[in-house]
């Protein structure tokens, strides 16, 4: 039967089971479109890191004697919407069926549900064989149960999936957890490996993204980009984390510094997001490589990253898929301002989102701590509504895909869903970014001062913002103490606070 197989730019599986055998009636399809470029504004490295990878995958598929239609953006056939593409196809190829792999996007599900549906021919939905689990696998976990806790999920997953296991119960290293141990400030030492690095050029793409009016964000050097695009770029980035930055993963998570835009950060996540790795393979890797070196490389270090990966990353993907499309619109907290300005140009004074923000702009990353306690911190202090704070997120970074990033942005960063992932929010004031980091040494506001004209504009927003929102941490046991420390304060001081942060909320662009 002659079948046409979809494959998504975030379906690079160079492992999937369609793949291992040819078959002269299979006819695949990729194509770069506009649906894709224009549904947010992307970085533009992130938009080219996507394409630059389709086309390798492509080049991969027909070195292996596939038959692959590509269209790239500015082809003459290419209608710049999935299904009208499709519709094209099957009528100019004589399609009798079609195939697909299940979509990570909410978006994506029912656009291609819609499609199945209004065809006449077979269709058929096959999985991406990339995650640990399936869709619903988290909601069954939990069912009947009042909390999400990711750890239960996490433990769970361990065991069914052997990982890090001591015995069939318990927990190589005798903990489940080492996340206290991972709190470490980085102070210029162990030096920090140079990241591994590409230097190619992708100035057809860019040239191509000027042609089509294409509108993006960021900045790039396209004669030297620096992401990782094929399967041999990102397998040589999991190498050499595990060479390099393994060793101190878990003791430096939390760290932030000015000079370090990686620190021993695996930058990973693109070539995972978009499937040219597995999750399966990265942690074989990770264990094995620590097996051999477990003199060297303590526990914690491991632990950590297999976390992240076990743990959160699938836990968000569950969460998505259990939440969705309610989760797209929710804001418990009811804020409702503007992002500032300086999320888009980097222009602000304060030196951690300064730092935070143009390093976001020029290179499509930052790391999860910058993420979480600097933009994602600064824009819940000052009540953003999530939709602009999704936006962004969902724009700059380089692996930000919905069902990674709605979650952690919405969910974990912004508390928009009322605690279904946080327990509570991850607010702080300046001093929680002057302990991990070394931002506020050479800020042009002093962290120890909280409503004076040079004062860290963290201070005042943070007991500002736990006094607006006491309402809705009445209940929040975990939020009790920083409740009965914000009692302890005088009306005059709280006036004080209150109206410095006032100020800072009417006019964000002017600190
Ligand atoms: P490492 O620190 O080396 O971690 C290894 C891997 O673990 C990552 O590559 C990633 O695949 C996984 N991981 C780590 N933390 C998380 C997490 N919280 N959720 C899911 N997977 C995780 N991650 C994305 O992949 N896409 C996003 O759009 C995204 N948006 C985020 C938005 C906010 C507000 C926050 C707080 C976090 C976001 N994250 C997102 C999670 C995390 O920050 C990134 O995965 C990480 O910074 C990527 O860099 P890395 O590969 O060097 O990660
Ligand atoms: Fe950021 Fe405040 Fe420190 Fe400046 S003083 S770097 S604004 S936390």
């Amino acid at each position: 039967v002659k079948t046409l197989r979809l494959v998504l730019g975030d379906q690079l599986n160079h492992q999937h089971s369609w793949f291992s055998s040819t078959n002269e009636n299979h006819l695949y399809f990729m194509a770069e479109m506009e649906q894709e470029t224009n549904y947010a504004t992307h970085h533009i490295q992130k938009v080219v890191a996507f394409f630059e990878s389709m086309r390798n995958f492509t080049k991969w598929l027909k070195a292996r004697g596939h038959s692959v239609v590509y269209y790239k953006l500015d082809s003459s056939e290419n209608k710049q919407d999935l299904a009208e593409n499709l519709n094209y196809l099957i009528e100019k190829h004589h399609i009798e069926k079609f195939e697909h792999q299940l979509p990570d996007e909410y978006r994506l599900d029912e656009q291609l549900k819609k499609f199945c549906k209004s065809v006449s021919i077979k269709t058929k939905a096959y999985d991406t064989e990339h995650f640990y689990t399936e869709r619903t696998e988290l909601e069954t976990f939990y069912e009947g149960k009042k909390e999400l806790t990711m750890e239960y999920f996490y433990r769970h997953m361990r065991k069914k999936h052997n990982i890090l296991m001591g015995n069939e119960k318990d927990p190589e290293g005798g903990k489940w957890n080492f996340d206290k141990s991972n709190r470490k400030k980085w102070k210029g030492s162990p030096s920090i490996p140079h990241e591994k690095g590409f230097r190619k050029d992708v100035s057809e793409i860019v040239s191509l993204l000027n042609k089509k009016g294409i509108k993006t964000m960021g900045n790039i050097d396209k004669k030297n980009f620096n992401w990782p695009t094929s399967r041999e770029d990102c397998l040589s980035v999991l190498n050499y984390f595990c060479k390099n930055l393994l060793q101190h993963f878990g003791d430096y998570q939390d760290a932030l510094h000015t000079e370090q835009l990686y620190l021993f950060h695996s930058r990973l996540s693109f070539a995972l997001n978009s499937k040219m790795l597995s999750p399966q393979e990265v942690l074989e890797k990770v264990i094995s490589h620590w097996r051999e070196h477990k003199n060297s490389i303590d526990i914690s270090q491991l632990e950590g990253f297999v976390r992240q990966i076990l743990g959160w990353r699938e836990y968000m993907r569950g969460i998505y898929w259990k939440e969705m499309p309610g989760f797209r619109r929710s804001n418990k907290l009811d804020n409702q301002n503007k992002l500032p300005n300086f999320y888009w140009t980097g222009k602000t004074k304060m030196n951690c989102l300064h730092h935070a923000i143009n390093q976001s702009l020029d290179h499509a990353y930052a790391h999860h701590i910058q993420r979480l306690m600097i933009t994602g911190n600064f824009a819940l202090l000052l009540q953003c509504h999530p939709d602009e704070v999704d936006t962004w997120y969902l724009g700059i970074y380089i692996d930000a895909i919905e069902w990674v990033e709605i979650t952690n942005t919405r969910g974990m960063s912004q508390f928009a869903d009322g605690g279904v992932i946080a327990t509570k929010p991850y607010v702080s004031s300046g001093n929680y970014i002057n302990k991990m980091s070394n931002y506020c040494k050479n800020c042009q506001y002093s962290v120890s001062k909280k409503t004076e004209d040079d004062a860290c504009p963290f201070n005042s927003l943070y007991w500002n913002f736990l006094d607006d929102k006491r309402k809705h941490f009445k209940n929040n046991q975990r939020m009790n103490m920083m409740m009965s420390l914000l009692n302890k304060k005088t009306a005059k001081e709280l006036s004080a606070l209150k109206n410095r942060a006032q100020e800072i909320m009417k006019n964000p662009d002017k600190f």
